[in-house]
């Protein structure tokens, strides 16, 4: 319990799922269109150490049930401390956040998404200020670093959206940096194990060419997190020997990933959607999803509220991709991750890619190889996978040399992990490929 904060903080309240029957107000989320956090250095003397302050109307002023922006300004100042560090300390607001009974904090940046439970607020918790004090505490003994810090709560529609655009640059910048050095170069990359609360198995593998899940940790900020925090949840990691350049398998990643999955994953391709693919936790970016009938990828974010070309929206597949499991063709990304040379490299790269939002497209067009983003559909073009097929017929996509290797008239289906039951043993099929002249699908009470 942190003094006068009125309902309990601890590690043990980090996962809690709130649902939307159960929260009295929501702030951010994909219903508000503008929601930002940020960490910056500054000097000491642009600090009064200790501040929390509301600019807008306070939790008690805001009326139950409703969705609301936010922006969480935290200003940090130390002699130690770099603006290299603003990244990773940034992320630690999820993290603390999520310590507060009654209060779920989801993603990162310019996505984040909080709920606010009805028992926190009746328990008394009806004031920006409480959050204020948990991060103040928090922030304060876990990172001695910190000397002085003050937060700043914007929920004033207008001032949550002029200050998004100065956010925005900030992410462009950290991000900008971590461009153009190649996983190659390196001998060290960086483990991340903040969202095993969520996804216990879980860890993220940050590598100078595939970005953080979350898009909030570059290579360059894992370096910075584990200088700055050696025992912390974000740690380094020796690649070792190349096993697969092309699927991007390494010793010291595998090593490192069945000891802090519990022996569950060993191996992990970190170039592939198939096979051995990183594991996705929850906050994922974006989906790189399979789209069996054109042997392509689709791409959908978090902010795409449609159904996307399969008919699936991104809340329907982030419930099969999350979790921590590997799931074949469906695959969480981070925005940066579609800018890398090394993107979905083993499946084919961007000749695999079939459809996205034209938001998304428009947004990395500048770093896909020339020509492809005119051959990808988007909610623009078509609107079911028969008219992508059409499509990329019509605009001759790379994936059609893909499609002469089926055999004719075949109906596909993609199940991620098939689960057969023989003989009290439960033997699961990972990225298999079978052909049937006939199946049978009865529901239970038929079999008996
Ligand atoms: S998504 Fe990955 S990098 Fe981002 S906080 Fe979670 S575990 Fe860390």
């Amino acid at each position: 319990m942190i003094e006068s904060v009125p309902v309990d903080v601890g590690l043990v309240h980090e996962g809690e799922r709130i649902r939307k029957q159960e929260m009295q107000l929501e702030l951010g989320g994909p219903g508000v269109s503008a929601k930002w956090e940020l960490v910056r250095v500054v000097p000491p003397e642009a600090v009064e150490d200790g501040r929390v302050r509301i600019a807008g109307p306070d939790i008690r002023d805001l009326a139950e049930g409703g969705k609301y922006p936010l922006g969480i300004l935290v200003e940090i100042a130390g002699p130690a401390l770099e603006e290299d560090f603003e990244g990773v300390i940034e992320r630690r607001i999820h993290e603390y956040s999520n310590y507060v009974e009654g209060l779920m904090h989801l993603n990162q940046r310019y996505d984040i998404w909080v709920r606010l439970s009805k028992k926190a607020y009746r328990a008394g918790f009806d004031s920006f200020e409480y959050l204020g004090r948990v991060l103040l505490h928090l922030f304060k003994n876990e990172l001695p670093i910190i000397e002085a810090m003050q937060v700043t709560f914007y929920t004033d529609p207008v001032e949550v959206e002029a200050r998004l655009p100065e956010a925005l640059a900030r992410y462009e910048a950290r991000d900008a940096r971590a461009r153009g050095l190649a996983d190659e170069e390196v001998e060290t990359f960086y483990g991340c194990a903040l969202c095993q609360s969520f996804a216990p198995r879980h860890i993220c593998v940050i590598t100078p060419e595939r970005y953080a899940n979350c898009g909030a940790i570059s290579w360059f900020d894992g370096r910075a997190a584990a200088r700055m925090d050696p025992k912390g949840p974000i740690f380094a990691l020796e690649k070792g020997d190349c096993l697969d350049p092309v699927h991007g398998e390494f010793a010291g990643v595998n090593a490192s990933a069945k000891e802090r999955s519990m022996g569950e994953i060993d191996r992990v391709w970190l170039y592939s959607a198939f096979g051995y693919p990183h594991t996705s936790c929850g906050c994922f970016e974006g989906i790189a999803f399979y789209i069996p009938e054109v042997e392509g990828f689709g791409i959908v974010h978090r902010g795409f509220r449609d159904a996307t070309v399969n008919g699936l929206a991104f809340s329907t597949m982030a419930d099969s991709t999350a979790g921590g499991r590997q799931v074949d063709g469906f695959h969480g990304v981070s925005l940066e991750y579609l800018k890398s040379r090394k993107f979905l490299q083993a499946d084919g790269g961007w000749d695999r890619v079939v459809w996205m939002p034209s938001e998304i497209l428009e947004r990395v067009r500048p770093f896909i190889p020339e020509g492809a983003a005119d051959r990808i559909a988007t909610e623009n073009d078509v609107h079911s996978v028969d008219e992508l097929q059409g499509f990329l017929r019509e605009h001759d996509h790379p994936v059609l040399a893909r499609w002469a290797t089926e055999p004719a008239g075949t109906q596909v289906a993609t199940v991620a992990n098939l689960p057969l039951e023989v003989g009290g043993y439960r033997i699961i099929l990972k990225n298999a490929r079978i052909y049937a002249d006939r199946v049978i699908i009865l529901r239970e009470e038929e079999r008996r």
